[in-house]
């Protein structure tokens, strides 16, 4: 018995990710291209040159990414974003919100304006590109959101209460969401991932990673390519009874909760 329900997610699907232009998301994004699909990434500081996106594989038959400038925390770009892909792509089949920053500091200090940044950024947004989203996946009775949390959402951290409060309500959001939209075959997933190696890691130092480092049972950062495996596998037609999920992608940090 085939018992995948989204049949209707045939290759190539057209794929959103935000923030794809480092990091998670532009490993994720070469992921979901080397599965022949075709895929949209978002940039807002990098400059497009500096997006690189060389093909994991070789293949001639493989849909070139497609980067579109978008301040996630802007509505009127989300909206641009959106509309741009359902003109050029058709509508948005999986969106991936990967997204995010990080801006730190002790409670204490931390100022009104930090504060609203990250909540912005990391969490409004998801609200946001959702929203936009959400239509045409239930006009198509089917789609797949899937958010980027941390593992901090769960275990806190000092000095990113604003961080923190964004990854723990991705979790309240998605799984809200997944219950008003799961009578639509629409699933909404969320991954945690602990240390990953990307340009936000970098931020540490090598005494404070390594701290870091002797709470995972696995004692090693996590490669983005590993985060990116989870996100496409939520994304398959093998993972169409899964929704309202979370999962640590960490190394053991939280043993999955
Ligand atoms: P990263 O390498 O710093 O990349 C961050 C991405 O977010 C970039 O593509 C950046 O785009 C984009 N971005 C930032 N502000 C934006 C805005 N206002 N509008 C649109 N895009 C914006 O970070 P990463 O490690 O890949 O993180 C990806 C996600 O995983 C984040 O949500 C992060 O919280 C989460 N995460 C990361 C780790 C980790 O250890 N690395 C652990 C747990 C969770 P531009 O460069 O173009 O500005």
């Amino acid at each position: 018995m085939d018992t995948t329900q989204d049949n209707d997610l045939k290759k190539p699907r057209t794929v959103v990710i935000t923030g794809g232009s480092r990091g998670i998301g532009l490993a994720t994004a070469k992921k979901f291209q080397l599965l022949g699909d075709r895929v949209i990434i978002t940039y807002h500081n990098t400059e497009p040159s500096d997006i690189d996106k060389t093909p994991l594989g070789d293949s001639e038959d493989l849909y070139e990414l497609t980067a579109i400038r978008c301040d996630i925390a802007s509505t009127e770009d989300i909206d641009n974003l959106f509309s741009r892909t359902e003109k050029e792509f058709g509508a948005c089949d999986v969106l991936v919100l990967a997204a995010g920053i990080n801006d730190d500091s002790l409670l204490i200090r931390m100022s009104e304006e930090k504060w609203s940044k990250v909540i912005d950024t990391n969490l409004t947004s998801c609200y946001k590109a959702t929203k936009r989203a959400l239509p045409a996946m239930l006009k198509k009775r089917s789609g797949r959101i899937i958010l980027i949390s941390s593992a901090v959402a769960m275990t806190g951290n000092p000095g990113q209460t604003n961080y923190a409060a964004t990854k723990a309500a991705m979790i309240g959001f998605g799984r809200s969401l997944a219950r008003e939209v799961a009578s639509r075959s629409i699933t909404v997933n969320v991954i945690a991932p602990g240390l990953v190696d990307t340009d936000m890691l970098s931020a540490l130092s090598r005494e404070q990673l390594d701290a870091l480092l002797t709470q995972v049972p696995l004692a090693r950062v996590g490669a983005k390519e590993e985060i990116a495996a989870a996100v496409c596998f939520l994304a398959s037609a093998e993972a169409s009874y899964i929704t309202g999920s979370v999962m640590a992608v960490d190394g053991g940090l939280g043993m999955g909760y």
